[in-house]
């Protein structure tokens, strides 16, 4: 009966998925300093407070002209810099000297570059190009952005280009969605750190690293707690610490075993739990839970399995969809899977839906590696996707289509 009742309690990947939709909703928006926007989705429409460029702008070190004057040699009124202002309007006859980004002065239609010309005196320039078209080595007031244009509109990520556009458009402060910040909890008695040998019985806590990585790789602010220990008390006073944040991650202690405590704790916590176990191959022990908040989406909670591999799957299908969401990144935690095709034979024995690490090239061909399961880090260390295959197995022949999901952060294929 009761391994039954697991089984008709487990989750298809999309039901469970469909669930973490449920309850994942964009963050509150917030005024951000620019620099502080890096990644961020603004929140509102931006409009420019100047014209750019702010006056007719010389393009090119050279003489301001008339257009329409012929005169070979021109007398030099004066020599304009950029950062000056100019004094005395161009007359047929007569030039300034301009140097690139400097204003034009009233009445010059043209630049001829500094190329083009010699001088006779201090005083004189003979042209050698006395017949520039009218506009000629000029940006006109206005012709990039003018005052009170939207230059970037709500739901934008600001990357180094629009940060930019921000900054000439004078948007020191803008209103975006903020990052969202991750609590990361990683459990077990047998758990020490990198800069720590393991003693009999101990491993090198990998979880930590890599789920603090994966969240700066996607723009959130990732707070680690300290690793705890099995024990339900330590275990509830961490997760109560780590509910400070939009998102918890738990790591380990979620599956069948007598130390499992995370979702007792979590549970005595004042998470409430939405499902535990998911049809899903690494991954099945998978927990989400929620804490609903009163302004704002709930807080959403993961119990990721222990080991490395099983969390990362889990953290690729399920948490990142979810941040995304969260950062105003996507409007659903639905991700497309892109298509390719068996690099070689391959064969899935089948029981639940798999995502298997996997390593696609240029030609989206999708290579099974030699791996050896959800303990197996190392052994993915060339993974850039996740292979799907189905729940009912499969046998796959080179070339034969096959759909995957990208890693993002992995190297490009070479
Ligand atoms: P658990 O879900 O706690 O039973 O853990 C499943 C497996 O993952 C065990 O072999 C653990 O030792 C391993 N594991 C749990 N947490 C971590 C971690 N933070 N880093 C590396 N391995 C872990
Ligand atoms: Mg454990």
């Amino acid at each position: 009966m009761d391994s039954l009742k697991a089984v008709s309690s487990m989750k298809t990947v999309d039901e469970a998925l469909q669930l973490v939709g449920q309850h994942a909703a964009q963050l509150a928006p917030m005024r951000v300093r620019l620099r502080d926007a890096l990644g961020l989705v603004l929140a509102a429409d931006v409009t420019s407070d100047v014209d750019s460029p702010p006056y007719n702008k010389a393009m090119m070190d050279g003489f301001a002209v008339v257009a329409s004057d012929r005169s070979p040699t021109r007398t030099i009124i004066e020599s304009i810099m950029a950062g000056d202002v100019p004094r005395r309007p161009i007359r047929p006859g007569t030039t300034a000297r301009v140097m690139t980004g400097a204003p034009l002065p009233d009445g010059a239609t043209a630049v001829v570059p500094v190329e083009q010309t010699e001088l006779v005196d201090e005083q004189t320039v003979r042209l050698e190009w006395v017949d520039p078209p009218p506009g000629k080595h000029i940006m006109p007031q206005g012709l990039s952005m003018s005052t009170g244009q939207c230059i970037a509109q709500a739901g934008t990520v600001v990357n180094s280009v629009v940060m930019a556009i921000l900054a000439e458009a004078g948007a020191a402060v803008v209103s975006a969605v903020p990052r969202p910040t991750v609590s990361v909890l990683t459990t077990g008695n047998e758990l020490v750190s990198v800069d720590e040998r393991p003693a009999a019985g101990q491993i090198r806590n990998s979880n930590g690293p890599l789920l603090e990585s994966a969240l700066l790789e996607r723009n959130c602010t990732p707070n680690v707690l300290p690793s705890g220990r099995d024990e339900l008390h330590e275990l509830v006073e961490l997760s109560q610490q780590g509910l400070d944040a939009d998102v918890l991650l738990v790591t380990g202690g979620v599956s069948a075993g007598v130390k499992d405590l995370v979702p007792a704790a979590l549970s005595a916590a004042g998470v409430e739990q939405v499902f535990h176990k998911v049809a899903l191959k690494p991954g099945k022990p998978l927990w989400f839970g929620i804490v609903p908040r009163e302004n704002g989406p709930a807080r959403l909670v993961f119990g990721l399995p222990g080991n490395p591999v099983s969390g990362l799957v889990c953290f690729h299908l399920f948490v990142a969809p979810a941040l995304a969401v969260l950062a105003g990144r996507a409007d659903s935690v639905v991700q497309r899977l892109a298509t390719g095709t068996a690099a070689g034979e391959f064969s899935y024995a089948g029981g639940r839906e798999m995502f298997r690490p996997a390593y696609v090239d240029a030609q989206h061909r999708v290579e099974m590696f030699p791996w050896h399961g959800s303990a197996d880090l190392a052994g993915m260390a060339r993974a850039n996707c996740l292979a799907h295959l189905p729940e009912s197995g499969i046998e796959l022949a080179a070339g034969q289509r096959v759909e995957y999901l990208r890693l993002p952060g992995s190297e490009p294929p070479k």
